[in-house]
C-alpha cells in the first residue's frame, strides 16, 4: 500500500488519484474546496437563506412549510436547529432503516423536543432485510440500498405533503470531489443521486432487475424524478453556512445531545456513528476490502484542516483503524438479519483481501507495510525483479 505524502489515505481507496508529488486528489479537492469557501461572502449566504425560509413560509404547504431529514446525529440536530424561532412548521423526517442504539433513541427524542414534528419510516422489514443481505453477501455492503433510501425517502414525503422546501445537510459534492460547479446548483438532482447516493450504478433499478424484484416497491429507494416538476425544492444547507463538525457538536449538546463516553470502535472520535449498527459493519468491510477505515477518514479530514500532525494521527489510526468489530454489533446485526453471528463472520471474511491483508507467524492477520512510507513501493519493486 502506498500512501498520500500529505494525508493517511491508502491508494487502496477506490477512484482515489495521487500526483506526482504524491499527494492525493481528495487533499487537492480540500485546497480547492477551501479557496472556494475561503472567496464565499457567508454574511450574504446568510441573508439567500433567510430570504429562502421567507419564501417557504409566504408559500406554505397545507401541512408544513419545510422539511429537514434527521437521522439523529449532531449535524441533523443542526440542522433543525437553523430553521427554529421563525414561525416555521417543520417536519423532520427519520428513515429508520436498521439496528437503533438507545444512545441513538435517545438523541433522536431531542428532535420533536426541540419543536419539529418527527416522522419515522420504518420500512417493510421482509423485503428491506432481503436488500440488506443482497447488498452484504453480493456487493459486500449491507447499506448499498439504505443509503439511497435515506436520500430518497424524504424527497418522496415533500412531494407528498406538498412541503415547498427540504433542508438537506452536506453537499458531498464540494465535500469530497471539490465540485464547486455542481454545488453551484445547491439543488438535490438525479445527476447528483446517481453519484453521491447510489453505488456506481447498483441502485434500486439495477436490483429490482437483477434480483426480479418489481421496481414499484423499491420507489422509496429510488430518487423521484418528478420533483424537478414540483414546487418543492431540495437544497444543501452547506451552501448556506460554513459546514463544521465542531459547531454541530457545540449547537447539538446545548439541546442534550448525547456522545459516548469513550472513542467509537474503529476511530478515536466519541461522537460519530453512534445510533445505529448496520453502519459499523459497513465500515469494518472498507478494512477487510482495502486495508483502511473510519479512524483514517477521521485522521485525514483532521490533518487537512490542520487540526493534527500526519505524525499525530498516524498514531491515532494505528490505535483505531483495524480493530476487529466486536459482539455489541455483530450479535445484533445478525439477528437482524436471521444469520448467526458465525455466518455472518464468514460473509465478511470473504471479503477480506489477500492482497492487502496477510496472516503473521502466530495466525494472525496483519497489513504489511501497514502506515509505513515507502515500503509497499519497495516490496512492490523488489517483487517485480
Ligand atoms: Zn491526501
Amino acid at each position: 500500500m502506498k500512501y498520500c505524502t500529505h494525508c493517511l489515505m491508502p491508494d487502496t481507496k477506490p477512484h482515489l488519484s495521487f500526483d506526482d508529488s504524491g499527494v492525493c486528489q481528495a487533499c487537492r479537492a480540500h485546497q480547492l474546496k477551501n479557496d472556494y469557501l475561503g472567496g464565499i461572502d457567508w454574511d450574504a449566504r446568510e441573508n439567500e437563506f433567510n430570504a429562502l425560509l421567507d419564501q417557504a413560509k409566504s408559500v406554505g404547504g397545507p401541512s408544513y412549510d419545510v422539511l429537514v431529514p434527521v437521522s439523529g446525529g449532531k449535524d441533523s440536530i443542526a440542522q433543525v436547529h437553523r430553521v427554529l424561532g421563525r414561525g416555521l412548521r417543520i417536519l423532520a423526517v427519520h428513515v429508520d432503516y436498521g439496528v437503533k442504539t438507545e444512545i441513538g433513541r435517545r438523541n433522536l427524542e431531542r428532535v420533536p423536543d426541540m419543536g419539529a414534528d418527527l416522522l419515522v419510516y420504518r420500512p417493510s422489514q421482509p423485503l428491506h432485510k432481503r436488500l440488506i443481505r443482497i447488498g452484504l453477501e453480493d456487493f459486500g455492503d449491507p447499506d448499498l440500498l439504505s443509503h439511497t433510501l435515506l436520500h430518497a425517502y424524504p424527497q418522496h414525503v415533500a412531494l407528498q405533503y406538498e412541503i415547498p422546501l427540504v433542508l438537506l445537510g452536506e453537499n458531498a459534492a464540494v465535500e469530497y470531489s471539490g465540485e464547486t460547479d455542481t454545488a453551484a446548483g445547491n439543488t438535490m438532482t438525479r445527476a447528483w443521486f446517481d453519484r453521491y447516493a447510489a453505488n456506481q450504478g447498483r441502485d434500486a433499478r439495477f436490483i429490482s432487475e437483477r434480483y426480479d424484484i418489481p421496481f414499484e416497491t423499491l420507489r422509496y429507494y429510488d430518487f423521484p424524478d418528478r420533483i424537478a416538476q414540483s414546487s418543492t425544492q431540495a437544497v444543501f444547507l452547506s451552501y448556506y453556512f460554513h459546514w463544521d463538525s465542531a459547531t454541530h457538536l457545540e449547537i447539538a449538546r446545548k439541546y442534550g445531545f448525547e456522545s459516548l463516553d469513550g472513542p467509537a470502535e474503529g476511530t478515536y472520535r466519541n461522537y460519530v456513528g453512534l445510533d445505529e449498527k448496520i453502519h459499523r459493519i459497513h465500515q469494518y468491510l472498507k478494512v477487510l476490502k482495502f486495508g483502511y477505515g473510519r479512524a483514517t477518514d477521521h485522521a485525514c479530514e483532521d490533518i487537512r484542516n490542520g487540526r493534527l500532525t500526519r505524525e499525530q494521527a498516524k498514531l491515532l489510526v494505528k490505535e483505531h483503524d483495524l480493530e476487529d468489530v466486536s459482539d455489541y454489533f455483530l450479535d445484533d446485526v445478525a439477528r437482524y438479519i436471521d444469520m448467526t453471528k458465525e455466518e455472518l463472520l464468514t460473509v465478511l471474511e470473504q471479503y477480506r483481501n489477500q492482497d492487502i491483508w496477510q496472516r503473521d507467524p502466530t495466525g494472525r492477520w496483519t497489513i504489511p507495510g501497514h502506515l509505513q512510507d515507502g515500503v509497499a513501493a519497495e516490496i512492490a519493486t523488489a517483487g517485480a525483479r
